[in-house]
């Protein structure tokens, strides 16, 4: 099928890896937009039961009619790897594989996998794709316990790693070795939002024969796609805007079919796998993502100028601003710049809280990418248990505020700002 998966499919055609089971290259027709791929893809036309919504087919395992046609599975599985059905849990589950197919299409990859967490995404891939004496490098602004995993985990296994300032690409040249095996970085990072030139990352890349494995948790699919600029693989904390609701824990991880599929054969024996109803709630958000997306964009827009403008406010990241470093590469590479805001309060670590303190809107809180506003410090959740020189010298001062805008109403959250703003 030459086509989308949604458009096309229909209850008579035999299931096929393209379409039956929505995975495949067919699921990621560049021809519709992301929006329409967000309610369609990866479902099939019809469904059991006439259903409009994808089945929660909520099993651990998978019966067979009789002995031969068990046998005709085993070995039909043997020599293709994308089964017509399924065996066991661990191994696939249609609702997953639907999710799994909906996100390959928005990320313009062959194929998509599912995993328990955002953690398990990173730790899965990267684990699948080093080995004992492989070396990697990766930049410093990042996902706390991702660089806790480089720098802890992976050294057990003797493969190193060196981290590199976001926006220096002579480092990233300077530190690349014979063992060099990837380039990993996160876009936009966490906190600071530096945002990857693509084009010079790949170039770079493939220069030396590298894969690149970027997590675009902050920006999603809807703000860019990095595969259609060569990257290899993308990472995504499901658990934030993919899902959008601030209620489960999910990652993937996109990219070629001959990666995914060797990273599907590992977590069929590491185990990170996502449950059938977590799948039914991904899709479910899925649906909404260009909706929920277009207003983090424009509501995260406004409340950065809004924080710049104000006296109490000492500095603003948002690559949405020209004061941003990467202002320039995130216009040219991103159609939004999403909904999270670090900034830095004219005030000592006390007042800033009392600042949050004083919002009535934004819930205090990690994570982000909720339809909920959440505001934190740095300082206080991701680093607390990290000596203050340790935290500093990558720029978590007690100042730090991070904010991830909600889709609740502009004015009513700048109104809150304000009035927060005013009363530390
Ligand atoms: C949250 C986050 C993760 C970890 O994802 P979980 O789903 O919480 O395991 C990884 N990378 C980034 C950029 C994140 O924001």
């Amino acid at each position: 099928m030459a086509t989308t998966a949604a458009a096309t499919q229909n209850a008579d055609a035999p299931a096929t890896p393209a379409d039956g089971n929505c995975r495949g290259p067919n699921a990621a027709s560049p021809r519709l937009s992301n929006q329409t791929k967000a309610v369609h893809a990866g479902e099939k036309r019809f469904l059991s039961h006439d259903s409009v919504t994808v089945p929660i087919v909520q099993t651990s395992t998978y019966t067979f009619d009789d002995t031969a046609s068990l046998i005709n599975y085993m070995e039909e599985h043997m020599f293709w790897d994308v089964p017509e059905r399924e065996e066991y849990g661990r191994y696939g589950n249609p609702t997953v594989r639907a999710a799994e197919a909906k996100l390959a299409a928005l990320d313009s990859a062959e194929d998509s996998l599912l995993l328990s967490s955002g953690m398990a995404a990173i730790t899965t891939t990267l684990f699948i794709l080093l080995s004992q004496g492989d070396h990697f490098v990766m930049t410093e602004d990042c996902y706390r316990r991702t660089r806790g995993f480089c720098n802890t985990f992976l050294t057990r296994f003797g493969i190193t790693c060196t981290t590199v300032t976001p926006g220096d690409y002579d480092a990233i040249e300077a530190a690349i070795r014979p063992e060099t095996k990837l380039l990993f970085s996160e876009s936009p990072t966490n906190p600071f939002l530096r945002c990857l030139d693509y084009p010079r990352l790949v170039e770079i890349a493939q220069r030396h024969g590298l894969r690149t494995v970027i997590d675009t948790t902050f920006a999603t699919p809807s703000n860019v796609r990095p595969i259609e600029y060569g990257v290899d693989l993308v990472i995504h904390s499901v658990t934030k805007y993919l899902a959008g609701h601030n209620d489960l824990l999910a990652g993937c991880v996109t990219g070629s079919f001959d990666i995914t599929t060797a990273l599907r054969q590992s977590q069929g024996i590491l185990g990170a796998v996502t449950d059938p109803h977590c799948a039914y709630l991904i899709l479910r958000g899925l649906k909404t993502l260009g909706l929920r997306m277009r207003q983090h964009n424009e509501s995260g827009l406004c409340i950065a100028r809004f924080l710049e403008d104000h006296p109490r406010i000492r500095r603003v990241w948002y690559p949405g601003l020209e004061s941003h470093p990467d202002h320039d590469v995130a216009s040219r590479t991103m159609s939004g710049f999403g909904g999270v805001i670090s900034f830095e309060v004219e005030a000592d670590g006390p007042t800033t809280s009392r600042f949050i303190d004083a919002c009535n809107i934004p819930r205090i809180g990690p994570s982000l990418g909720g339809v909920e506003s959440l505001i934190e410090q740095p300082a206080l959740v991701s680093h607390f248990d990290s000596p203050p020189e340790d935290r500093l010298a990558i720029g978590i001062t007690d100042e730090l505020v991070r904010l991830s805008v909600g889709i609740e109403d502009c004015d009513d959250l700048l109104a809150d700002f304000d009035q927060a703003l005013a009363k530390m």
